[in-house]
């Protein structure tokens, strides 16, 4: 449950301040998307000058939202942060998920930053952090919008729906709790709609990322313990298929869980030169974030991720051996 406490000192630290910058995270989803829009839109309903900013561009099958033409990508070594009284920061696990190199791994020590997010390995970075462990940050707002006693139209239902529908895949994963259906019911209630949400989420892929998930199944092998599966993609592999990096998502929450017998599921996709992302999901209730942790990154217990600076092969090597080393202990 929500501290009403922190809730409450959160609200009084917004009504003290003039202009609010709001930060989604890198590669934004549709629960990072939606929260940072709906708390930009409270906090202008309260008369607040904001600004949001992301690192990375806003995929274009999200740009439909409304509000997302507001968002500016930055360079986070170029933000006057002196300019903003307050910094509200949604959805992110540690700073380094906001920023990305090359900026420092760190916002400014000068920002006053309020922390919300429902990831179990949050570094708690903030000076104030309201960290719940939920279904999705749409879920914890909703809680905290509560607590403020702000209206819910319609307008802030769909957001908040669309961020707990898509972080909990449609109700599937065992974040999803009694409460998440009371909420979720309240949000249909109140104009939210299970069939956009439908489409946006699960059928609205391009073609060449389908393609692309034929590539991640190709490549895919079984480790020798038989219990987890991994997958890796080289940017040559990804580029034949004409496929940009903004369009590659979806095999990991499709493929890496699936395969019987196995406890979880691996993809590295080489981003860049020396940038390797790494995708971890678990099949039942096997723990990936510790593997994650290991490797520098972090997530949920089903569901977490991390950045390598290497190649891609030297990433393979160090994940399966991060891998296998957790496993053993875990025997
Ligand atoms: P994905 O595999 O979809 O990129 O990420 C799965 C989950 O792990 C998401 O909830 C995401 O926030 C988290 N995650 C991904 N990469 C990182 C990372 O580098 N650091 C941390 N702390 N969390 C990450
Ligand atoms: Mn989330």
């Amino acid at each position: 449950m929500l501290n009403k406490k922190t809730a409450i000192k959160i609200l009084s630290e917004i009504k003290k301040a003039k202009k609010i910058l709001l930060t989604v995270h890198v590669s934004p989803d549709l629960d990072g998307l939606s929260s940072v829009l709906a708390m930009g839109l409270v906090l202008r309903r309260m008369g607040k000058r904001t600004k949001i900013i992301s690192f990375s561009q806003i995929p274009g099958k999200l740009q439909f939202m409304s509000g997302t033409e507001r968002i500016e990508t930055a360079d986070f070594a170029k933000v006057h942060f002196v300019d903003f009284d307050l910094v509200v920061c949604l959805d992110s696990a540690q700073e380094r998920m906001i920023t990305r190199s090359p900026y420092p791994k760190k916002l400014p020590p000068s920002c006053k930053i309020i922390n919300i997010d429902h990831h179990i390995t949050n570094t708690r970075f903030g000076n104030i952090n309201l960290v719940v462990i939920v279904s999705s940050a749409a879920e914890i707002l909703y809680q905290l919008f509560k607590v403020w006693k702000v209206k819910l139209d319609s307008k802030l239902a769909v957001l908040l729906f669309y961020g707990i529908f898509a972080d909990t895949g449609c109700f599937q994963y065992s974040s999803t709790s009694a409460e998440t259906f009371k909420i979720a019911a309240d949000l249909l209630g109140k104009g939210a709609s299970l069939n956009e949400a439908v489409l946006v989420s699960f059928r609205s892929y391009s073609l060449k990322t389908l393609k692309y998930w034929g590539k991640v199944l190709e490549n895919m092998q079984m480790d020798k313990s038989r219990k987890f599966v991994w997958s890796t993609i080289s940017r040559a592999e990804r580029e034949d298929l004409g496929v940009e990096v903004s369009e590659v998502e979806g095999a990991a929450n499709l493929f890496a869980l699936v395969v019987s017998g196995t406890e979880f599921g691996i993809i590295l996709m080489e981003e860049g030169d020396n940038l390797i992302r790494g995708s971890l999901r678990s099949r039942d209730d096997f723990d990936v974030s510790q593997i994650a942790v290991e490797l520098g990154g972090g997530g949920h217990k089903a569901a977490a991720g991390f950045s390598l600076n290497m190649s891609l092969v030297e990433a393979e090597k160090e994940v399966l051996g991060a891998a296998r080393k957790y496993l053993g202990r875990k025997q």
